[in-house]
């Protein structure tokens, strides 16, 4: 039904005859009252469709066929709230035919009787309208209550809709009863459906808690309801579905409470948190991992605030700084920064923390550590930015470059070395160039009598020449690792002998006083000749060079403990102590004005320490300083030449008379010339070969009595040598011993294959090859020159000859052990 506002409150009447209408509508207009006349009934019902405060009816409108049921039905149409009065004017009351119809029919009838006084008649159309009136505040009243029961719907469908989509579950728990309610979503949560009974959903909850929560969780319930005032409590748990699979429920609930503060009521939410919380793990691991790294990165590493304050460092900036973590937080670069280093440093830093310069920083400055010390570090910087852009902090790595920092000051310090090197490399060569240049023309000239005279100076400047030019050859073969030496035992005083000869023409030209003393016995030292005698000879030369002529050079040998001392001294310019040092450097050379006119090159002792190094020795100068003289020693490692060697010398081999001539194969060099050494104090006749082609070669030309072999040579193997030479004609009772490293039975066999009369594995003692020669050459002479059949391999056991007792071969490296056993076993008749 369209209502306008207007026609709420206006009467409808029905007036069939025009005359009842005006006098109607003159009466209640006078009285203020809007009217609406109607024709007839059908007219009133449809006007009723657009509104009305109350309907005026006389009986005669009733009387028509219809009218009253037409009215009644109209009415009945109206909503719940409307009661539309209606005023029946009837002849004859209330209790007339008509107007009983009407109470009948209609729901809210007044009947007044006609003809009525006006007055009374204003007075019930007033009293018909204000009750309508009140009908219209009841249906305000009702819709405002609908439009709010559509609001709350509308929120308790979007709450839902909400809870849905947050996965938040509700429940509503009775703390009294111990009733529990559970929303859908929430029995989505839980994986489960709500148990039937109220009071069970408590305990239902409670045993799908994880069993290593639940007590925690139920305690901290507890607590909050009974022992505190709090309203809200939050919470988070493990909770097992029915199909086993574990979830993380974040919780929040709030309590009502009664007037002595008892809980009446829960309501909470439950939310399934189980992916962020695999986030949180994951975060968690990958922040541990940042961590891990951060702290054991080997360079340093650390976070910068905006306000140019450490926020965290590791352990390695710790360590190149020398503060501690704690120290260190709340500190700036600055504070550690070495004061000069500060301005430049500190400009760029800040520079780059407001995000100039592309948000990078690299700059290499000096650190004052906590202990005064002064490092070097290169620090490289980024900034770190939030999602929007804007710097947040400042990531920094650190490396400590002080060891680079001094490598490439060296470099430096040798380039300019090299370079001073070059120009008098250039002077030193331009000297006896110009010398033999200037011999050459002299050479030309007719006074014949300067020839001999110019000639001894060529030679002189030209040793000279080769002399430097050997020097940095060797220089240059010792840094790339190509020199090797020829070590053999020597005798230190041949050595020094021989470099003193050496310098004789300058000690006689500076006239100095020479002396060499050495000791009494020999100094034996393992090493090479050439090398040990260069090392001598160049101290001898620069103590001779660096002395003022007369001056007082002495070259002393002596063994101090198990050491081959070298000491050469001189009384001449003496090196000041901060140069002592780097004397030894190559191209280090003393720069002062009494040391510069006899410099060289600067690479004499750098190639001494090089090669007492190669030797396994040392050197060091001493000096009290400038005039003062120098002292240098060499100490080298003494080989021992124990009195049981000096005892037996001799002895054995020539215990009745007889040397052997003994051809030992050894390519390990020094290991050759040691046995060589040692065979030869015996008075043995040695000759070395270091391969199998020059053994075969030697034992064709020689045909020693005994052959000491090594098996692995580098050309063919010993057993080759071995058959090789067994073929040749009067080799067959030639002593073949291989001396190897195999020891296998294999080996020995494959030794006895070959010819090969003893197998015995390194190290060899003298004792044993002297034993089984001697007991070699009483075997070849037992039989006389009957040959041994060639190439039969002999054992170190043999059955004797007829009638005599068994001959054995008794080998132990304790010789009192050997020797007693070889009493007893004599004296049992072998
Ligand atoms: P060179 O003699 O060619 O300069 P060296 O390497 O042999 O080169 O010596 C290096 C430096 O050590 C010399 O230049 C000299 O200054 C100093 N020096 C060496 N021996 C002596 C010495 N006996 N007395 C004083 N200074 C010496």
């Amino acid at each position: 039904m369209a209502v306008g506002k207007a026609n709420e409150h206006r009467v409808l009447a029905l007036a069939p005859n025009g005359r009842d209408a005006r006098a109607t509508c003159e009466i209640l207009g006078d009285a203020g009252i809007a009217v609406t006349i109607c024709g007839d009934m059908a007219g009133l019902c449809r006007e009723l469709e657009s509104g009305a405060g109350a309907v005026l009816l006389t009986n005669d409108a009733l009387v028509l066929a219809g009218a009253a049921g037409a009215l009644a039905e109209a009415l009945g149409g109206q909503p719940r709230w409307s009661d539309l009065p209606v005023l029946l004017l009837a002849s004859g009351g209330a209790n007339s035919a008509i107007a009983l119809a009407a109470l009948e029919a209609l729901p809210n009838v007044l009947v007044l009787d006609r003809p009525v006084h006006l007055p009374t008649l204003l007075s019930a159309v007033k009293t018909a309208l204000r009750s309508r009136e009140r009908q219209y505040e009841l249906r305000d009243h009702l819709r405002e209550l609908e439009r709010t029961e559509k609001r709350l719907r509308a929120s308790e469908e979007r709450l839902v809709l909400a809870q849905e989509a947050g996965g938040v579950g509700v429940f509503d728990w009775d703390v009294v009863s111990g009733d529990v309610v559970w929303t859908s979503q929430l029995e989505k949560v839980y994986g489960m459906a709500m148990p039937e009974e109220p009071k069970e959903r408590h305990d239902a909850w409670v045993r799908h808690v994880h069993p290593a929560d639940r007590p925690g969780l139920l305690e901290g319930t507890r607590r909050w309801l009974d022992e505190s005032d709090e309203s809200d409590h939050q919470w988070e748990y493990r909770f097992i579905r029915p199909d086993g699979e574990e979830r993380w429920i974040a919780g929040r609930s709030s309590v009502c409470r009664d007037s002595q503060n008892r809980p009446l009521r829960v309501v909470g939410t439950n939310v399934d948190i189980t992916k962020r919380k695999g986030t949180e793990q994951t975060l968690r691991e990958s922040e541990e991992k940042f961590r891990t790294f951060f702290q054991n990165a080997a360079v340093g590493a650390t976070q910068l605030g905006l306000d140019n304050r450490f926020l965290e460092v590791n352990d390695q900036f710790c360590r190149i700084t020398g503060f501690d973590h704690d120290e260190l937080l709340g500190m700036t670069p600055d504070d550690l920064t070495h004061p000069e280093d500060r301005p430049q440093a500190s400009s760029l830093l800040s520079a780059y923390l407001s995000g100039q310069g592309g948000g990078a920083y690299h700059v290499e400055k000096r650190y004052v550590r906590k202990d005064g010390r002064v490092v070097w570090v290169e620090v490289t910087a980024a900034l770190v930015r939030d999602p929007d852009g804007t710097p947040v902090c400042s990531a920094g790595i650190i490396q400590d470059v002080t060891e680079r920092k001094r490598i490439e000051e060296t470099l430096r310090e040798d380039d300019r070395r090299k370079d001073e090197f070059l120009a008098m490399l250039g002077h030193e060569l331009r000297n006896p160039l110009a010398a033999i240049t200037t011999g050459l023309r002299l050479l030309r000239s007719p006074h014949a009598e300067q020839h001999e005279w110019v000639k001894q100076s060529l030679e002189h400047q030209t040793r000279q020449l080769v002399a430097l030019v050997d020097d940095l050859l060797d220089i240059s073969r010792i840094t790339r690792g190509k020199i090797q030496l020829r070590s053999e035992i020597v005798d230190l005083r041949t050595v020094a002998q021989n470099a003193a000869e050496s310098t004789t023409d300058l000690m006689v030209e500076k006239k100095h006083a020479f002396t060499l003393s050495c000791p009494e016995a020999p100094l034996p030292v393992l090493g090479d000749p050439t090398r040990l005698q260069q090392i001598v000879a160049n101290l001898v030369n620069n103590a001779a060079k660096y002395t003022p002529d007369e001056g007082r050079i002495e070259l002393k040998l002596e063994r101090v403990g198990d050491e081959a001392v070298i000491c050469v001294k001189d009384n001449g310019l003496g090196i000041p102590a901060d140069m002592q040092g780097s004397i030894f450097e190559l191209f280090g050379q003393v720069d002062s004005a009494t040391h510069r006119p006899q410099q060289g090159l600067g690479i004499g002792l750098s190639l001494v320490k090089m090669l007492v190094g190669l030797h396994g020795g040392s050197v060091a100068v001493a000096s009290e300083g400038a005039g003062k003289g120098s002292t240098f020693t060499v100490r080298l490692p003494a080989v021992e030449t124990t009195e049981a060697l000096k005892e037996d010398r001799g002895r054995n081999a020539t215990a009745d008379g007889e040397l052997f001539d003994i051809l030992l194969v050894e390519d390990n060099h020094q290991v050759a010339q040691m046995l060589k050494i040692v065979l030869e104090e015996r008075s043995h006749a040695v000759r070395v070969a270091e391969s199998g082609r020059e053994a075969i070669r030697m034992g064709r030309a020689s045909r020693p009595k005994v052959v000491i072999l090594d098996i692995g040579l580098p050309d063919m193997s010993g057993y080759e040598v071995a058959q090789t030479l067994r073929q040749e004609p009067g080799y067959a009772d030639t002593l073949i011993i291989a001396a190897t490293g195999y020891g296998q039975e294999r080996d020995r066999q494959r030794s006895r294959e070959a010819g090969i009369d003893h197998h015995l594995v390194k190290p060899i003692e003298y004792e044993t090859i002297a034993l089984l020669a001697r007991e070699w050459r009483r075997t070849v002479r037992s039989r006389g020159s009957a040959a041994a059949p060639a190439g039969a391999g002999r054992a170190a056991s043999e059955s004797a000859p007829e009638g005599r007792g068994a001959r054995v071969l008794v080998i132990d490296d304790t010789r009192v052990i050997a020797k007693i056993t070889q009493q007893m076993l004599q004296q049992e008749g072998h």
